[in-house]
């Protein structure tokens, strides 16, 4: 019997709705298997603004700190953006946090049911099977927090760079959550990068070379330049299994596989780093894919599952429960795949509620 601490950061527009969804589901999961749950719910961006004047508030920072992980919901919207970018939820909220706790890796599973295939912009005879595969992101080095700078040449016209940098340890670091998603799954991954063109690739290419022949020799390491990287991904998702690359076309790549899975309702995430919780298991955020859904945000109806399923990762990264994790992928699976489906996934079939999603996940626990 085990009681389960984290922090609870619901969000704005449809964050707080679906959080609640994902948080009774959790609790009837673990209370199963003679469980409990101590968790602190924090206000986060947009909330966090309206609030305490700040997207990421001291004491939100302080729960987080004495907590083992953070289940995160969306943050921003129509309200807060009139703020300078600086100021805006998102980035002010979600990029500290990965700063903060060191959250260096991104794990993505896009997964499409097969029942599903309509939902997905590609042809349901490409992917007679549904998608299964994992894209894992580097999420804290790169272009995104190299050296920036805007300047005036002596023409005076302006100029601006960003630069992207990577050291061998941080390539390494993120080859070892690939290797092991590999070994987990199919024991085949592809490395991508732009090894024609850039450096850091050239450098990423070796280093990943180098550190699975030492440490997964068992694991088929394939590369493949983004570019085509992007076309593949269109073109026959399920060729990738485990793919993981850089920050920025990670950040790229990733959209792309959310949108060819059809919705970002579906969609969660887990950020992962080094540090340790209590429990010796890895301190994690987790979250769905998609953002605060302003359009349907306050009628009910947004889809739970994405974030659903990002507390069944938590459950499996930071808390070590595998099984109470794929109970409640099954329940989420054979709830959508016996036609209970919110409008974002519905096609011809009366769309429930996002209350109604959360109980027939809860019925099938
Ligand atoms: P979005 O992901 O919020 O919405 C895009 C579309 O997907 C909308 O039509 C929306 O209704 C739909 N959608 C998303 N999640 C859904 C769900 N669970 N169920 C049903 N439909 C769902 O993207 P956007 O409209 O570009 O952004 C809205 C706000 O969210 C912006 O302020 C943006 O900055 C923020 N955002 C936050 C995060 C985050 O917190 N991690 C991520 C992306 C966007």
């Amino acid at each position: 019997m085990s009681t389960f601490k984290f922090v609870v950061l619901p969000g704005d527009g449809i964050g707080p709705e679906v959080m609640k969804a994902a948080l009774e589901v959790l609790e009837v999961a673990c209370k199963k298997h003679g469980h409990s749950l101590d968790y602190k719910v924090c206000a986060v961006g947009g909330a966090g603004i309206d609030e305490f004047g700040k997207a990421l508030p001291d004491s939100t920072v302080e729960t987080c700190k004495a907590s083992d992980a953070i289940l995160f919901g969306s943050v921003g919207g129509p309200k807060w953006e009139h703020l300078p970018p600086a100021e805006q939820p998102e980035r002010a909220a979600l990029l500290p946090l990965r700063k903060i706790f060191k959250l260096f890796a991104n794990i993505r599973p896009g997964l499409l049911y097969p029942q599903l295939t309509d939902a997905s912009p590609l042809k349901s005879e490409r992917i007679p099977d549904g998608i299964d595969i994992v894209c894992i992101r580097e999420l804290t080095g790169g272009i995104y927090f190299g050296e920036k700078k805007t300047w005036t040449e002596p023409d005076g016209q302006l100029a601006a760079c960003d630069t992207m940098m990577y050291r061998v340890s941080e390539i390494e670091r993120i080859a070892e959550v690939a290797g092991n998603t590999a070994m987990a799954r199919g024991k085949k991954v592809c490395s991508i990068d732009k090894a024609n063109v850039l450096e850091t690739s050239v450098l990423w290419r070796k280093t990943v070379t180098e550190y699975f022949k030492k440490h997964f020799p068992e694991v088929e390491l394939k590369y493949m330049y983004v570019d085509n990287a992007a076309m593949q991904l269109a073109r026959d998702p399920n060729q990738f299994d485990v793919f993981f690359t850089e920050n920025m076309f990670g950040d790229i790549l990733s959209d792309e596989m959310a949108v060819i899975c059809g919705s970002l309702g579906m969609l969660c995430s887990a950020s992962l780093g080094d540090i340790k919780n209590s429990l010796g298991l890895k301190f994690g955020l987790y979250e769905p894919a998609g953002g605060t859904a302003p359009d349907i945000a306050g009628k009910g109806i947004a889809n739970p599952c994405a974030q659903i399923l990002s507390a069944a990762l938590m459950m499996r990264y930071s808390f070590g429960q595998d099984e109470i994790a794929a109970e409640i992928e099954r329940a989420v699976r054979d709830a959508v795949c016996s036609g209970v489906r919110t409008g974002d996934i519905a096609f011809g079939i009366e769309p429930v509620s996002t209350d109604q999603m959360k109980q027939a996940v809860i019925d099938r626990l």
